[in-house]
Formats: structure tokens, sequence, C-alpha cells
């Protein structure tokens, strides 16, 4: 039984290993020639079921992201993300650099969903969601085809003189261009300082505020030039997610795949003679629609973003000839290698289950976080004082951060012990609204009570009768 196993397994590895064509292609990119000279791309306009499906996908994308600044909870923006002023809110809630172990927190939870997401799924963010293909593909390329027309037309008109004509749609396409990037460089402005600053800038002449203006304008011309001529060579070479394929990815994960064992031998169908050939009619028509410029019947490629442009390709061609669709599809190397029919195996529901969990505990740590974070601290080089009544005073300071929009008055009390406290200056400690209060105070302990030198006492700093949080600190007395 083991030994047919084994000699089933070693004939898939064989006939594999038959298939594996010329690797030489892993030699270079396909937007550098041999002399290092960027190779323009000009993909055909994608067709089909999936791309249709992106492209709404991606409407709405654009609709939550134009849209999110403008949104409010409570007065408070949805997300606002001022690294300038070191203010965030996020969901309506603000979070203080305080909140910092929160932070690294979700750094990690998003290292591990990427990496975990990325080994059973693949690139799937880099196709539907990432802003970088959301922009490129269905945006921009979208104009480009309007106004200059598919793949053919492009070429020729690049190549062609420089006539009115090409002048009149060259011009209109990079003012699109421009505009659309100045749009989202004001968007960006305005995740990091609201919406409500963002119109009083734009309502403003530039030299009231030219720091942010110079900003915008920086930022807009980077978006311009990324789109207008950076292009995929943002995924290919610059984006570190996509440097990182080879790492993540394994044999089992899903990807945009070419099923080499139904498609090969490939080529051109005669009538006349009869051809042993696999599915693919070596149509090229998958590499025309590849906005990276690669061939996908060549195995998985770290350029490839899994646009999913080449499926509806080929499923096109596979209507026509009148095959059964998905010659190029969602699937891993091991599926189609070993015709494994299961994409939802086990490691993918435990991935799937572990990355779930890390979501629900990060959402579960934000939601119950404190609204106000104390220090309390004893003022530094000031020792304690013996008082005529008998008590034993020490000098305190205390810093609040107010994480909510609401004022609210504070009190501080000893938990458990008996003694006094006062305030220095006002008697009433007020928090302002996602603001900090800072006051200096007096303990007093009776000095009978005091077992040691150095005591460990608790306070309570409350709103009302609301305690909001506990604080230990130590008491100095005189040694007895
Ligand atoms: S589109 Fe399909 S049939 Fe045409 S070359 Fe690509 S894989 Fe082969
Ligand atoms: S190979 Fe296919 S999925 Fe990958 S980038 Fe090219 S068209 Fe998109």
């Amino acid at each position: 039984m083991e030994t047919t196993e084994g000699a089933q397994k070693a004939a898939i590895k064989n006939e594999n290993q038959q298939h594996q064509p010329d690797q030489s292609y892993r030699d270079s990119i396909a937007t550098v020639d041999k002399a290092g000279k960027r190779i323009w791309i000009y993909p055909k306009k994608p067709k089909g079921d999936l791309y249709r499906a992106r492209t709404w996908f991606s409407y709405l994308l654009l609709a939550i992201l134009f849209g999110i600044p403008f949104v409010k909870v409570g007065g408070q923006p949805l997300l606002l993300l001022n690294v300038i002023e070191r203010k965030f809110i996020i969901f309506g809630l603000a979070f203080w650099p305080q909140d910092f172990h929160l932070f690294v927190l979700a750094m990690i939870t998003l290292i591990i969903f990427i990496i975990l997401f990325t080994a059973v799924f693949g690139r799937v963010w880099c196709g539907w969601a990432c802003p970088q293909t959301v922009f490129m593909e269905m945006v921009f390329r979208k104009i480009e085809y309007l106004i200059e027309g598919d793949a053919n037309k492009q070429r020729a008109l690049n190549a062609s003189p420089w006539t009115g004509e090409k002048i009149l749609k060259k011009g209109l396409k990079l003012t699109i261009f421009y505009a659309i990037a100045f749009l989202i460089g004001n968007t960006l402005l305005a995740y990091v300082v609201g919406v409500d600053r963002l119109a009083q800038l734009v309502t403003h002449p530039p030299a009231e505020n030219i720091g942010l203006f110079m900003a915008v304008f920086f930022f807009s011309l980077v978006f311009f030039w990324v789109f207008a001529w950076f292009r995929e060579q943002a995924c290919v070479i610059v984006c570190p997610y996509g440097r990182f394929q080879s790492v993540l990815l394994d044999k089992s994960s899903i990807v945009v795949s070419y099923d080499f064992k139904r498609g090969e031998p490939r080529g051109k169908r005669s009538k006349k003679q009869e051809q042993n050939l696999g599915d693919c009619v070596d149509c090229k028509l998958c590499v025309a629609v590849c906005p990276t410029g690669i061939d996908i019947r060549n195995g998985t490629q770290l350029e490839c973003i899994n646009c999913t442009a080449c499926i509806d390709a080929c499923n096109g061609v596979m209507d026509k000839i009148k095959k059964p669709r998905g010659l190029i599809r969602y699937s891993s190397y091991t599926a189609i290698a070993e015709g494994a029919k299961k994409l939802i195996t086990p490691r993918v529901i435990g991935y799937t289950v572990v990355l779930a969990i890390l979501i629900v505990a990060q959402i579960f740590l934000f939601v119950h976080r404190s609204d106000v974070e104390s220090t309390v601290l004893r003022t530094p080089g000031v020792l304690y004082q013996e008082l005529d009544d008998g008590y034993v005073r020490n000098l305190y300071n205390i810093k609040v951060v107010n994480k909510t929009f609401a004022a609210m008055p504070l009190s501080i009390r000893l938990k458990d012990r008996e003694g006094r406290i006062k305030m220095i200056g006002s008697d009433q400690l007020t928090l302002p609204s996602d603001g900090i209060a800072e006051a200096a105070f007096f303990i007093d302990l009776p000095r009978e009570k005091l077992g040691s030198a150095s005591n460990k006492i608790t306070l309570e700093v409350l709103s009302g009768d609301k305690v909001l949080e506990e604080l230990k600190t130590t008491f100095m007395a005189p040694r007895r």
C-alpha cells in the first residue's frame, strides 16, 4: 500500500517537474529591459465577472476613504490621526501617547494577521483593497482608457508626433490626474487635521497656513507622479509587502494560479492536423491584460498583485473555445500539482481561527481601556513634615489625562486608611475634555498608624461617586 502511494507521489513529482518552465524569467523583471531601461506597460482593458466585482468593491472602498473624514461620532471625528499634535481619535475615542501599548499591540496583531492571512489567502489584499491598486486600476487607468483608448491606441498615441489631438488628450488626462491627486492629498490632510480645520485652510489665503499648504501641494505632486508615471513600479520595486511575498507564501497559499496540468502543452489549435494539446491556446491574452507585464503561466511571481485580470481574460477565451472556465483561477500550487480539490483545509481553518481570536482580543482591549489615566508621584526632593496635631505630611503631584470628550470634576481620597487630603490651590480639580489636569496636594496620616519609614498607600481618583482609578504610592514617615 505504502509502496503504491510512494510511487504515485514520485509520478506526480516527475510529471510536475516536466511542466516546470524555463526559470530564466526570474532573473529579470518584466518592466525593465536588459539595458536597465523602463519598459512601459500598456495593459489591455480587462473585462469579466471579477473585474466587475472589483470595480463595485473599489467604489465602496473609495466612498469609505473619502467619506470617513466627514463622519462624526458625538461631535468628534470617527477617525483622526493627528501625528503633528500627537492626537488620535479612532471610532470616536481619543487616544493619547499613554495608549502607546495598545498601538504596539495593534501593530503586532496586524503583523501576525498579515503573515497568517498572506500564508493562506495570498495577495488578496493587493488585488482587491490596496489603495495603490484601487486608485491605479479603478480610477486613473479607467480615465486613461476613456481619454486615450485601449492599449493599442495608447501605444500608437505615445509613438505618434505631437499633434494638436495628442496635446489635447495628454493635457486633459494629466490635468484630471493632478486634480484627483490634489483631492487625495486634501483627503489625507483631512485625516490629520480634521475636515473643519481643512475647510478653514481651503477658505483662507495659502499664506496664512503656508506649511500645511506646501505639504498638500507636495503630497499631491507625489501622488500625481506615482499614478501618472511610477505606476506598477510601486508594487514591484518599492512595496515592502510585495518584497516579502517570497517568505510569506508557500505552496499551499491560495493565489492566482495557472493550471499547468490542464493547460500544457500549450499551443495554437489547428483544424488541419491532429494535436495533443492542453487547454491553453497560447493566445497571450492573460499577459496582455496584466498590469505588471508578467506571464502567470510561468508560475507565482513576486510581481503578481493578484488583480485577477488574467482570470477574466482566460475565462473569456475558454468560453469562446467551449472549454470549462478556470484554467487560471484562485488555487494553490499543491491543489493544482497534486489534484487536491479542497482549498479550505484544516490549516486554513486553524489560521482563520487564530486571526479571529487576535482581532477579538484587540477589540476587547480597545473597548475596555480606561477613560482617564493618572500618575501620582511624591514630589521629588521633599521629605515628610511632622505636624503639631500628631500627623505626618507628604507632598504629592498628580497628573490626570482625560481620554473622553466630556469635562469632569475630580477628587482624590485615601482607600482603607484614616487620614486627610488637602489640595494646594483650588479645592476643586476639574479635568478638561480631551485634556490634562495637574495638581499638587498634601496627604496627612496619623503618626501612630504608620508602621515604618516607607508605607504603601492606595489612592482613589473619583469623578462624583464613581471611582475612575486606583493608584498606589508610598508615604514617608520618621522611623519608629
Ligand atoms: S489567456 Fe488562457 S488560453 Fe490564452 S494564453 Fe493565457 S492561459 Fe493560455
Ligand atoms: S498575473 Fe494576473 S493576477 Fe497577477 S498581476 Fe498579472 S493579471 Fe493580475
